[in-house]
């Protein structure tokens, strides 16, 4: 069955699967259109990226470090810690809604200009296999002839090919998790010490490989859950890859001396068919299985230009828009959502810039109330939590502004060493002449580098004797 048969019954299966429910191994031609040309510059923009940024350092820390063992995140240049929590959970929910709000309006036109599987898929390692193995024709013609000379040349040197792009790509990644230095003085050092990484880098050069050898469109059709939701998040006004079946309908092919003026513009040639990396037919309207790649916009395109018809047949569009015969326009929808869009990142990147770079706890040694030192003395005992976020060693000192209170500590004054995080006990004794209270509130400032960063408080518990 071709690829064009078998999306006719685009409602009963994938267009990847037959009607017995086997895998159909798809073929898709490149297409070189101006889409394709500016994916391609945009994908050697995003891999430069991708494989520079573990070197890539701001004021002598890495762009991206993302340490989860180690619990060290570094985003831009800024350290962030487990402290920082709170901005992963907002991170997360920005995200969320941005993905939301971003789908409805624009479609899945982020699966197949940006998402790292269709980059790597279709930039990179469609390229070799077009390198090595020839067209879409060469290669189905190469899949169905017998293990002769040239299959197992070709298929090794893919193999090998396709393996060494998944080494690169799993070390590149493991450089973001625990940054490139210690990455490279794990290859390079004993074996023994080392085997642990090793063991890491080879599962994931095996799992890269296989999703980009063999898993490929599956990814996307049925394991991604962004591409399961698209069913609940795109609407008739949401501008996706769509076909004009207002103006290409009814199709049919050019025949000699035969009137086209009853027929659409659609002349069924199923190039947009053939080009699909998820073989499916886009004139069956949108479907889950459309990554929003845009190669059949190219593709129709090269069709029209031949038969000099206007380009557009099939382009990113609403339905709607198609139905009403109107071309795409800001609607207030559209303008309502890109805005709370900017707002939502717009507050993010303004906590971020204004989060503070040490931070000060003091709290209560758990399950601790007080010690009756002496006759007259009561003591608690606390925890003082600090984090230096930032590069530089700092000066810190606190004082405790209440009178009567002694502070007995290692550490009274000092400094908090670079990006550390530090936990001194405090151990707070009070008179009973100056305890007003079962519970008295103390406050505590903390300086660093002799400016007032913050104002703690605290409780010091012990009964309150009667005055004597
Ligand atoms: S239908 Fe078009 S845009 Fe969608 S995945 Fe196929 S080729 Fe890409
Ligand atoms: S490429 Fe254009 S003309 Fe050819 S089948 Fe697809 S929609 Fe019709």
């Amino acid at each position: 069955m071709s690829q064009s048969d078998n999306t006719k019954n685009y409602r009963e299966h994938l267009g990847n699967v037959d009607s017995q429910g086997g895998r159909i191994w798809l073929f898709p031609k490149i297409i070189k259109g101006n889409l394709y040309r500016y994916r391609t510059y945009l994908s050697w923009l995003y891999l430069a990226f991708f494989f520079a940024g573990p070197f890539i350092k701001i004021n002598g820390k890495p762009l991206l470090l993302l340490d989860v063992l180690g619990r060290r995140f570094v985003i831009f240049g800024q350290p962030f810690w487990p402290q920082d929590f709170h901005f992963l959970v907002l991170l997360v929910i920005t995200l969320i809604v941005f993905i939301v709000l971003f789908t409805v309006i624009y479609g899945r036109v982020f699966c197949g200009w940006v998402c790292p599987q269709t980059i790597f898929m279709e930039m990179v390692f469609r390229k070799i296999e077009n390198l090595i193995e020839g067209n879409s024709i060469k290669q189905r013609k190469l899949k169905e002839m017998p293990w002769n000379r040239e299959k197992i040349t070709k298929r090794t040197l893919k193999f090998l090919a396709f393996f060494g792009v998944s080494f690169i790509i799993a070390n590149t990644f493991l450089a973001y998790i625990i940054g490139w230095e210690e990455l490279w003085s794990k290859i390079t050092g004993p074996f023994g010490e080392n085997y642990k990484t090793l063991i890491g880098l080879t599962v994931f050069t095996a799992v890269f490989y296989t999703v980009f050898a063999k898993v490929r469109e599956l990814v996307c059709i049925m394991i991604c859950p962004y591409g399961r939701l698209q069913g609940v998040m795109l609407d008739p006004n949401s501008m996706v890859v769509a076909y004009d079946d207002v103006r290409g309908e009814p199709r049919g092919k050019i025949r000699k001396n035969e009137d086209q003026a009853d027929k659409g513009d659609c002349v069924d040639c199923g190039l947009c068919v053939d080009v699909c990396p998820t073989g499916i037919d886009i004139r069956n309207g949108t479907q889950l299985e459309c990554v929003n790649c845009t190669a059949c916009i190219d593709a129709c395109d090269s069709v029209m230009d031949k038969i000099n018809k206007p380009r557009g047949l099939v382009r990113i569009d609403s339905i709607n828009n198609i139905r009403n015969k109107i071309g795409f326009r800001f609607t207030p929808r559209i303008i309502a959502y890109t805005a709370v869009m900017v707002i939502l990142v717009g507050v993010f990147i303004g906590l971020v810039v204004t989060r503070t770079d040490v931070e000060a706890h003091l709290l209560r040694a758990p399950g601790k109330t007080y010690y009756k030192e002496s006759e007259d003395v009561y003591s608690n005992i606390y925890h003082l939590e600090m984090v230096n976020k930032t590069y530089d060693t700092i000066p810190i000192r606190f004082e405790v502004n209440y009178p009567g209170v002694m502070v007995h500590t290692t550490d009274t004054s000092g400094i908090l060493p670079a990006n550390e995080e530090q936990k001194r006990v405090l151990l707070f004794k009070m008179n009973t002449k100056d305890i007003k209270s079962n519970k008295t509130t103390i406050p505590v400032a903390f300086y660093v580098d002799g400016k007032l960063v913050k104002t703690m408080e605290t409780t010091f518990l012990a009964p309150k004797t009667s005055a004597k």
